[in-house]
């Protein structure tokens, strides 16, 4: 029996971790799990799985949730509750699905307690992948990718020698606006944006995936997690999503990992590995049901997000940092129907052109610069740009 602490429950990985878990009873039990605001959600998923321990985001929801709950699940709150939820049970593996930068401390403490980590939450690799790696590595903790691509450049690279890769190539969908053009996205509404041709998600991601911030992150991402300079990692356009990404050796072959786009797989293979477990209800991919895949150049001047993102992550220091933060914010201020889906890219761009930047930040400065670097975001709305 593997127990599992399970951060962000209610969104969409944390829904499909759930359902890993419970198609698996008598592999895996739910010890920890924390979610943001939706208590209702909260409540359901108590009295489902019984966990010890739940956080929630603030105070007032904490004593709303313990009056409901019947069971002896403590109620905690606030990043100490997210870190006790994440640290302290007997779970050995903590997936860690809560998004935006509130992931990175309780990945840090997680670490720390020796717990493997089964990574969504992008934003901890990529604002301070130094030190995520660098204490791996002290306390000799794995960290396993919940990411389709990173899940499959990891299973590509099992086995291989690292010295004899030459590219890891990133797959990407393209996204909602994949086949407009940049004239035509001038006016494109939240709702076009929310409507991802192939993946079913949360809504921050799905809009990066419109701007391509999302490969952005993830080129960031395997940056850290795989050690690759930047000049090793390609991404291509690749619309089926069947191919989740590849590796290209030195002999010239590359080796490509293919499955249905359903982020149960790499979320049950991070909960399973190095062993494979049956999907349940998991639909199995028939190629001659697909006939084609198609591919294409990734083209920088249209996805300027993915540009900007290389450029964040190769200046490194806090860059990625600044990259991240503007766009949490920006994607934020677009969701709220405040600013176009453009003056994302602009606000970026802005943010990281008046940023100053440190190599090898401490996690002081990159919370500093996250809290900044929203700040100035916020004051190019104010200003009217
Ligand atoms: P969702 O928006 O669906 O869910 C986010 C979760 O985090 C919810 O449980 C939410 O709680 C919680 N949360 C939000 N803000 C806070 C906060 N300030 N404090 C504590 N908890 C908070 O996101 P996704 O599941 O789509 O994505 C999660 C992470 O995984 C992201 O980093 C994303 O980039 C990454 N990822 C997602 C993929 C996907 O297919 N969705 C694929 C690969 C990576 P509540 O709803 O209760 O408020
Ligand atoms: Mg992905």
């Amino acid at each position: 029996m593997k127990f599992v602490s399970l951060l962000g429950a209610t969104g969409s990985i944390g829904q499909q971790t759930l359902d890993v878990i419970a198609s698996h009873p008598y592999q895996f039990k739910l010890s920890a799990m924390s979610v943001g605001r939706n208590i209702e959600a909260a409540q359901h998923i108590i009295h489902k799985f019984n966990p010890e321990i739940c956080a929630v985001q603030n105070e007032e929801d904490a004593a709303a949730l313990q009056s409901k709950v019947s069971t002896n699940t403590k109620i905690v709150f606030g990043m100490d509750g997210l870190i006790e939820a994440a640290v302290s049970t007997k779970a050995s593996i903590l997936v860690n699905a809560v998004i935006g930068s509130v992931g990175l401390l309780p990945t840090l403490k997680a670490i720390e307690a020796k717990k493997t980590i089964a990574l969504a939450n992008k934003e901890t690799l990529v604002t301070a992948g130094h030190i995520v790696m660098r204490e791996a590595k002290k306390h000799n903790v794995t960290i396993l990718p919940v990411d389709s691509e990173h899940s499959a450049i990891f299973q590509c690279l099992n086995g291989e020698a690292v010295d004899e890769v030459e590219k890891l190539i990133l797959t990407a969908s393209g996204g909602s606006f994949r086949d407009r053009t940049r004239e035509e996205l001038k006016n494109v509404t939240v709702k076009e944006a929310l409507n991802h041709p192939n993946w079913s998600m949360g809504a921050k991601i799905t809009i990066d995936s419109a701007t391509m911030m999302n490969k952005g992150l993830e080129v960031i991402e395997a940056h850290w997690l795989f050690s690759f300079d930047y000049s090793k990692i390609d991404v291509i356009l690749h619309k089926e999503s069947i191919i989740h990404s590849m590796v290209e050796f030195a002999d010239t072959s590359i080796i490509a990992h293919l499955g249905q786009p359903d982020m149960r797989v790499p979320i049950q293979y991070a909960l399973t590995y190095p062993q494979r477990l049956e999907l349940i209800n998991g639909k199995r991919l028939n190629l001659w049901e697909v006939g084609k895949l198609h591919f294409q150049k990734m083209d920088y001047d249209r996805f300027r997000c993915l540009k900007l993102a290389f450029d964040a992550g190769e200046m490194g220091g806090l860059m990625p940092a600044v990259l991240n933060a503007a766009n949490e914010k920006a994607v934020e201020l677009f969701l709220d129907g405040k600013i176009t889906f453009l003056e994302i890219e602009e606000m970026i761009e802005q943010a990281m052109l008046q940023a100053v930047n440190v190599s090898n930040p401490e996690l002081g400065a990159i919370q500093e610069t996250d809290q900044r670097t929203r700040q100035f975001v916020e004051s190019l709305l104010n200003k009217g740009r």
